[in-house]
């Protein structure tokens, strides 16, 4: 499955919040640290203010900052509320305009439902607290910048890249 731009950028905002809980970032501070478009991290910090998983305070001093709602989001969750395209396949046409002839009880569909299901119950184990850098460990993921432990590049006679 492939995350919607939208999504992506929701996740990317929080996880960045969520890395200095308690911090109030700027727009333009969240959109430098994340590489996207300033526009694009409004209308991401605006959804999640609607949510209540960021605070937002305007003014010169103003900034967004995570809430504990926000912490404890689930991503799964969260990605299926923010993914706007039902179905993995267009089987109904509602893109295309031609829906598929081969749709009535289709066992591809029905499969195809069921890893979608899955993929959203997985990412549902994790809450945004828990893909903050501080707990990669936690995963068992690498530092962005750091090799995976055990990985070729982790050897103590590695050469760096
Ligand atoms: S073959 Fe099945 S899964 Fe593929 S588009 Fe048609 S109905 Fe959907």
């Amino acid at each position: 499955m492939k995350l919607n731009a939208f999504t992506d950028v929701c996740l990317r905002v929080l996880m960045t919040l969520g890395r200095d809980a308690g911090t109030k970032l700027t727009t333009q501070q969240i959109a430098d640290r994340i590489a996207v478009p300033y526009n694009h991290v409004v209308k991401a910090v605006g959804e999640l203010r609607r949510r209540g998983l960021v605070d937002v305070a305007r003014g010169r001093t103003g900034g967004a900052v995570i809430t504990e709602a926000g912490l404890d989001q689930r991503i799964g969750r969260l990605v299926h509320e923010l993914t706007t395209r039902p179905e993995m396949v267009d089987c109904t046409g509602l893109e295309s305009g031609v829906p598929c002839p081969l749709r009535d009880g289709c066992g591809l569909r029905l499969a195809l439902a069921r890893a979608r299901d899955a993929f959203y119950a997985e990412l549902d184990q994790y809450r945004v607290r828990d893909l903050t850098a501080h707990n990669e460990t936690f995963l068992g993921l690498p530092a962005v910048g750091r090799p995976a432990p055990g990985s070729p590049a982790d050897r103590p006679d590695a050469i760096p890249a």
